[in-house]
């Protein structure tokens, strides 16, 4: 039975406590995280504002990512004083996925916050697609999701101590990507990033129990660098046409979103998705 005492757990000034920063909350100070495509554009500027904040972090791709993650763990452990650490795993394959949690607990100690977010779009993702699309999508985009997760949340219940889960989710999820009069192919990419979100909603009702918050962020189009080189200018300004900002976003705009949903900046936030699409989604 509750007693008055409940009512002491809800300070109304913080602020009028001299040694109090709001800005702290944005801290990951302590911290220990991994994020899973960590070698591209959305995974390396999470890692890098995750260090920035204080954050050990092993930053996990697949080994043909190597040359890339080497000296990104180099530059950011140097760069911010942080550990930073490169871990090798395909998120689609079980076991590879099981023997990353023993090398996550070894080289960290335990995780606090994880940015499940290694995807995939692969060619031929239309109305008639072949099985083989379907499969390596669902695979590497939901199935990688579910296991990276399980493992992330594992490691914090066993560890006794709560923490923060957030996908990678898209603008996929919630329409079809209109471009020159018709859907881009995501077919089995939008259905993958939906289950992804609605994944990360469950998991925010029966984590809270454990003081773990479970969200997602929809990206819309970001000069992620997967863009680069491969489109013209008339290109560009088809596909922004469509959203109300009119531009890509950038690899930092996500990153301050996730930094947002990692940190204590949201502790009373969990299972939503935020949208990071320069309003895309309004229309
Ligand atoms: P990216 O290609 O630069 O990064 C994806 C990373 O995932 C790569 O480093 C790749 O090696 C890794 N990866 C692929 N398969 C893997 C596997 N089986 N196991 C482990 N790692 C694997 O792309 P990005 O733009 O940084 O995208 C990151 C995430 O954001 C993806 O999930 C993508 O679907 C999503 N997204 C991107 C955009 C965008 O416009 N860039 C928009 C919405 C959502």
């Amino acid at each position: 039975m509750a007693d008055a005492s409940i009512f002491d757990q809800y300070p109304l000034d913080q602020w009028k406590d001299p040694d109090h920063r709001i800005m702290d909350r944005f801290s990951l100070k302590g911290r220990k995280g991994f994020v899973t495509g960590g070698a591209g554009g959305l995974g390396r500027n999470v890692a890098a504002a995750w260090a920035e904040a204080g954050a050990d972090v092993a930053i996990v791709d697949l080994p043909r990512t190597r040359e890339t993650l080497e000296p990104l763990a180099k530059e950011l452990s140097e760069r911010y004083g942080v550990n930073v650490v490169p871990l090798y795993c395909d998120v689609s394959d079980r076991e590879q996925v099981d023997a990353l949690k023993t090398s996550l607990v070894e080289a960290l100690g335990t995780v606090d916050v994880a940015f499940i977010n290694a995807g995939v779009n692969v060619p031929g993702d239309d109305a008639d697609e072949p099985y083989e699309v379907w499969q390596k999508t669902i695979d590497i985009n939901l199935t990688g999701a579910y296991l990276t997760a399980q493992i992330a949340q594992r490691i914090m219940r066993e560890h006794g101590h709560g923490g923060s889960l957030v996908f990678t989710s898209s603008l996929s999820a919630h329409n079809a990507n209109f471009i020159a009069g018709g859907p881009s192919p995501v077919a089995a990419y939008g259905a993958s990033k939906a289950g992804i979100y609605e994944y990360a909603r469950y998991l925010a009702a029966a984590l809270a129990p454990y003081g773990i918050r479970s969200n997602a962020i929809s990206p819309g189009y970001v000069w992620s660098g997967i863009f680069e080189g491969r489109i013209v200018p008339e290109a560009h300004d088809m596909m922004t046409a469509p959203l109300p900002m009119r531009r890509f976003g950038t690899n930092e705009e996500i990153a301050s979103a996730v930094l947002f949903l990692a940190s204590d900046a949201s502790s009373y936030v969990t299972g939503t998705n935020l949208q990071v699409d320069g309003g895309y989604s309004v229309y």
